[in-house]
């Protein structure tokens, strides 16, 4: 870019996007790029920035020469690209890209730049219209509300609570983009905690304390995230309680959010604690099973995708106490699917997706021999006596093979175990039953669709 071009970087992003989208099909654009927005543009480097390693990984693996050619063709420029999950190069800013989601054609001019929020950098995806509200959380969603539509005079202060991956950072951000969007007021600070404990520190060590401060004064909207951070940080505590009294005097709004209620915060002076109380207190509970299958579909529509609900409600069953792990799920089964060629997204495909997280974690979606004998002989009308045995008419043969790739697929039991199961095969023979009943599936749809009935059964069970 020349000087004249880097000074107006919003064309170079509209354009660079609208190349990716010409170079990748829809559904991927939306699931890989949606929440992707520059870092950094130079002569020479390009820093894409996106939402986690998970699909930094994903766009690394599948998309860097599409990277490469569209910068290329924005200006001539071969540059070299990294992609990047740093939260720190996270920016908000890009409205260009969103646009793009209503209207595929070039647009003639930059979009101007909508208004900043000062601080810790936004993720623009995390706004009321992404929130999803259930009995869990629907408290402190209207309160945030409420804030946006009339800061400094709805609550103040808003205090919203609840432990780790409920939504408290997805409230303190809608509220920043819904009132950056209305546009009543310029200068909104969000600020981790952490950030503010930092800016104050060397504010105190390079001795601009003054300027740390009339910063903070200057704010018409401050929100700050994790505020339990202050446990411990007695000056940083001292600080805070002028500056917060500061705003709330001068009637400016003032959120915060934190993993446990103001009286619970450890070593939290009391006249803050009371402070804090003085507005509302709002918490954000556990979701019920209705709200996380709620939360699964509306993950999985941003990206592009439909669920069955077969599929949602098997992952909201499964993971329950944190939402960014159901949505971690989402991406997995998503991922799953595209790395497999777009294979229709079925409760067979999402249990093989997340095998290896549920194993791991502490719910499970493991099937006990007994389901997988009982969803067998009623299918295949063999007894259980019978797929132990040494016969092999077809239909027994084909009963235990079946057996066999289930215990292989939805159990932790290793090869040998499952050929104990079956009336003493080795694992050996348990691996080409598994080969063999993979291959008919390939080649007989007839069977396919049976081996589909069989497994939807067994782990429609486990729900
Ligand atoms: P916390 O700050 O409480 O640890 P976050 O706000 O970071 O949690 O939420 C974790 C993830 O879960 C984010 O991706 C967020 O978008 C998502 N999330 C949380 N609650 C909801 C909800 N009610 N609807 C949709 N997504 C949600
Ligand atoms: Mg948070």
């Amino acid at each position: 870019m020349s000087e004249a071009e880097a000074a107006r970087p919003d064309s170079f992003v509209s354009s660079f996007f609208l190349e990716i989208r010409k170079r990748v099909r829809p559904e991927h654009f939306s699931t890989w790029f949606k929440n992707a927005s520059l870092a950094e543009v130079t002569e020479n480097d390009l820093v894409l920035s996106v939402e986690s390693s998970f699909v930094r990984d994903w766009i690394q693996k599948k998309y860097m020469d599409v990277l490469l050619e569209s910068s290329l063709s924005v200006d001539g420029k071969a540059r070299k690209i990294r992609v990047s999950s740093d939260p720190e190069k996270f920016v908000s800013e890009d409205v260009v890209k969103e646009d793009f989601d209503h209207d595929p054609e070039p647009l003639p001019t930059p979009v101007p730049a909508r208004g900043r929020v000062l601080g810790t950098p936004l993720n623009p995806s995390l706004t009321f219209d992404n929130f999803v509200v259930g009995l869990s959380n629907n408290l402190p969603y209207a309160a945030a509300r409420a804030v946006a539509e009339n800061p400094g005079r709805a609550y103040n202060p808003l205090f919203i609570h609840g432990s780790v991956g409920l939504g408290k950072t997805h409230l303190l951000q809608a509220v920043c983009h819904e009132v950056l969007k209305k546009g009543t007021i310029s200068r909104i600070r969000y600020i981790s905690c952490e950030d503010f404990i930092n800016q104050f520190i060397s504010g105190i060590q390079g001795g601009s304390l003054e300027s740390f401060r009339d910063q903070y004064r200057n704010t018409e909207m401050l929100l700050i995230d994790d505020i339990h951070l202050l446990a411990h940080k007695e000056r940083t505590q001292e600080e805070f309680f002028h500056t917060f009294n500061h705003l709330v005097n001068a009637g400016r709004q003032v959120v915060f959010s934190s993993d446990s209620p103001p009286q619970e915060i450890p070593t939290l002076k009391e006249r803050l604690v009371s402070r804090f109380k003085s507005g509302l207190v709002g918490e954000i509970e556990l979701p019920d099973l209705e709200t996380r299958i709620a939360i699964v579909k509306r993950k999985a529509r941003i990206r592009g995708t439909e669920f069955p609900n077969d599929v949602a409600l098997f992952i909201a069953e499964r993971v329950k106490t944190n939402i960014r792990e159901l949505e971690g799920a989402v991406i997995e089964v998503i991922g799953y699917s595209t790395l497999n060629d777009g294979m229709p997204i079925d409760l067979e495909l999402a249990a093989r997706a997340l095998k290896p997280i549920l194993n791991t974690g502490t719910t499970s979606a493991t099937a006990s021999m007994q389901d997988i004998f009982r969803c067998v002989q009623k299918t295949f009308g063999v007894t259980l006596t019978e797929i132990q045995s040494k016969r092999r008419t077809q239909t027994i043969s084909t009963a235990r093979h079946v057996a066999m790739y289930l215990a292989r697929n939805y159990t932790t039991h290793s090869l040998q175990e499952i050929g104990g199961y079956m009336g003493g095969k080795d694992h050996a023979s348990v691996l080409y039953a598994v080969r063999k009943v993979e291959q008919k599936a390939r080649e007989d749809p007839r069977f396919k669709e049976i081996l589909q009935k069989v497994t939807a059964d067994l782990l429609g069970g486990l729900l």
